[in-house]
């Protein structure tokens, strides 16, 4: 057909059949702008519906696709409004449960028609039961129709549903022609051959519908696909630290020689440092010494003391006469670090300021005043710190707390900030998420690494109980003993469901039937749907010992010091990864009083996730579990799934590929010649974070 647009890999996704302005808005949240993105939005599992489950076989937890009899539906309002349906089979009965409905879905859920319904189900009594599960409705004798492969499950984002994605990508597929599909391809033949790499078009094609015999074994069936992208993507990661190395060689850093000021602040410390601490100070003196700048990692488990380390290396770029900058993630971090940093220089006599977005501007005006002078001082804050109006005068080093909660760019801008002819800052990146070390020796190797490996001493390891959720009951009672021995508690509910909205819900009913058993205590409640001035308001309250339990979602992360916090409760804690487990156990035990962490789980388990929780139980060793989590996972858990680090892949995992670098490295010299456009599209294709992208869109339209 003469007139029917010609698709390629860069236009816009905006009129694609389906996508106006609102679904473009969404798909960029994912960070998807043009057609060829789609092809690269991949899936993170598969769900099998090729086969239907009798309601009598249902397993808990396991997902499964069933088909029955409508029996009954009825709308309950004790508690919260919800809408039950009653379906069975000749093998027995299951319920689906909503808490979101319209009166059409009501209507239209007649007894005596047929539904089939996709989704986990949970023991109620009984019975089994799926709370929003995905279903079709058909008539008294309608046959559905089969599916015959594995159904990919992509990301999504608030409003965006799966039917709608796959079927986006599919179009991708189908609408631009062969010659455009082929550009993908953007490794040579020759490297393709030695390295038997298989056709990125074939391989996006597998991990996109898997045919139907990949069915009985996908991760076998998937694996040389994946290391197909996998390879290219740490390829892609392996030229481009090449390249930054080469430019980074022309950068040179002030360099700052031991003064008095350093001895003055560990003078007036209430604790000495350990050897671990001491060993790592001296490492980065070592570099503050040196015209080559710093780019160094500290990692360290949480509670093992990097604030101190901060500290301290800030006292010798101040009494050096030049400033230094600590960025944290959060407002409250970044305010609790401010609070730390002025007890240990007020005595000294040093100016310690805290910039965060929440100053008024005639605060920020005095601040911007101050770091754009030529006195020597520690200035502690948010994303605020690399602001337009933020201008440094001899800004001599860059501290970034939670390192991985920032993107390379927003490093790039603060860094940026110190930069004066051919001078910049060192740079310190802390992190409590340790790097396996398979990993510290390749990826990061442009990184010069220092490890906390030991907590300093009379440190409480915080017990561990593992619990069945069916003994909630006890765990009430405990949560009482421990409000009325003047301890703070947190329970924790993480997301399952792939909604903010649910899980707000979710953490809204445990809060509210807490309250209710527990008159006396003030409870709290923080979710991924407040604002971030909620979110700190909330917390402060908590920090304050205001509210005394706190209900939250994962939200609570990231490194805040509740002293009296000396319970958590994380519930379905066979759902989160170890390191995350480790990290939010991490919130207690920050004083020096006994602290527990009940781990809430939904019988059965597997065996693996028994494994799991043991080894979370078993250690409080950061390190170890770090290493076990990457091992314990399979492969098929892994497609595309972020992980947290200092490079966020897309889809290799460096536990599950890293025999994959050394021929990597190799390909890499190979390719030093790639053409300029060609090293643009990949670092494009594997590189770019969605904010970065839409920049670089908008560059695009004004040319
Ligand atoms: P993290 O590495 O998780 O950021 P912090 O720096 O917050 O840990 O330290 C945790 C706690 O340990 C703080 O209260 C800090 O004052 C204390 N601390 C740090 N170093 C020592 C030490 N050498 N001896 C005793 N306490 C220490
Ligand atoms: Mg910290």
């Amino acid at each position: 057909m003469p007139d029917e647009p010609n698709y390629n890999l860069d236009s816009p996704v905006l009129g694609l059949t389906g996508v106006g302005p609102t679904t473009e808005r969404k798909l960029q949240q994912l960070g998807i702008y043009c057609i060829g993105d789609l092809l690269f939005h991949l899936p993170v599992r598969y769900q099998n519906r090729t086969q239907s489950t009798r309601i009598g076989q249902l397993q808990e937890g396991r997902e499964a696709l069933i088909e029955g009899l409508i029996d009954s539906k009825n709308i309950s309002y004790g508690g919260r409004r919800n809408l039950t349906c009653r379906l069975s089979d000749t093998s027995g009965t299951a319920q689906l449960r909503f808490f979101h409905f319209s009166k059409q879905q009501f209507d239209a859920l007649k007894p005596g028609y047929k539904l089939q319904c996709f989704g986990t189900p949970r023991k109620r009594k009984n019975n089994f039961e799926f709370i929003h599960p995905e279903y079709k409705i058909g008539t008294a004798f309608s046959v559905f129709p089969k599916v015959e492969t594995l159904t990919p499950v992509y990301p999504l984002t608030e409003g965006m549903h799966q039917r709608k994605i796959s079927g986006l990508i599919s179009a991708a597929f189908n609408l631009l022609d062969n010659s455009k599909l082929e550009s993908i391809e953007l490794l040579p033949t020759s490297i393709r051959e030695s390295f038997k790499l298989t056709n990125i078009i074939d391989s996006l094609r597998v991990i996109h519908s898997p045919p139907r015999k990949a069915t009985s074994d996908i991760d076998q069936f998937i694996l040389p696909h994946l290391r197909r992208l996998a390879f290219e993507e740490l390829l892609t990661q392996k030229i481009y630290l090449n390249q930054e190395r080469k430019n980074n060689s022309r950068w040179h850093a002030y360099r700052f020689p031991y003064t008095d000021l350093k001895e003055d602040f560990f003078g007036q410390l209430s604790f000495s440092l350990t050897s671990d601490q001491l060993k790592v100070v001296s490492e980065i003196e070592r570099d503050l010494n040196h015209v080559t700048p710093m780019n160094r990692l500290l990692q360290g488990d949480v509670g093992s003391g990097k604030t101190v380390i901060a500290g301290s290396i800030c006292a010798s770029v101040v009494g050096n006469g030049y400033k230094a900058a600590l960025m944290a993630p959060t407002e409250l971090l970044a305010e609790q670090h401010h609070k730390t940093l002025s007890t240990w220089f007020n005595p000294l006599k040093i100016d310690t300021l805290l910039l965060t977005g929440k100053l008024n501007s005639a605060e920020k005006k005095a601040i911007y005043k101050k770091i754009n002078s030529d006195r020597p001082l520690i200035l502690v804050g948010t994303h605020a710190l690399f602001q337009k109006q933020a201008k440094f005068k001899k800004l001599g080093l860059i501290i970034i707390d939670e390192q991985h909660r920032f993107g390379v760019e927003q490093r790039e801008a603060l860094l940026n900030k110190s930069r004066s002819g051919n001078l910049h800052a060192h740079q310190l990146l802390m992190t409590a998420t340790p790097i396996p070390r398979t990993l510290a020796m390749t990826a990061y190797s442009q990184l010069d690494i220092s490890t906390l490996r030991h907590l300093p001493k009379g440190r409480k390891r915080v017990a561990t109980h593992v619990i069945a959720d069916t003994r909630r009951d006890e765990i009430v009672r405990r949560i009482g003993d421990v409000f009325r021995g003047g301890g703070q508690i947190y329970w924790v509910c993480p997301l399952i469901e792939e909604s903010k909205k649910l899980e707000k819900e979710a953490a809204k009913s445990i809060a509210d039937k807490l309250s209710e058993v527990l008159p006396e205590m003030n409870v709290g409640l923080i979710h991924g749907k407040l604002s971030e001035q909620e979110k700190h308001d909330v917390m402060e309250s908590f920090v304050n010992s205001r509210i005394n339990l706190l209900v939250a979602t994962t939200v609570i992360e990231v490194g805040v010091d509740v002293p009296d916090a000396t319970l958590i409760v994380i519930e379905n804690a066979e759902h989160l990864g170890l390191s995350q487990l480790h990290q939010l156990r991490g919130r207690v035990g920050r004083g020096d009083k006994e602290a527990n962490c009940i781990l809430l789980y939904q019988n059965p388990l597997s065996e693996i996730a028994k494994e799991r929780l043991e080894i979370i139980r078993s250690t409080n060793d950061g390190f170890k579990i770090a290493e076990l989590d990457l091992k314990l996972r399979g492969p098929g858990e892994f497609l595309g799934k972020r992980q947290s680090g200092i490079i966020q892949f897309k889809i290799a995992n460096l536990m599950r590929d890293s025999h994959l670098i050394p021929e990597v490295n190799d390909a890499a010299s190979q390719l030093r010649d790639l053409p300029e456009p060609t090293k643009e599209l990949l670092f494009n294709r594997w590189m770019m974070i969605p904010h970065l992208k839409s920049l670089s869109q908008k560059s695009n339209e004004t040319d």
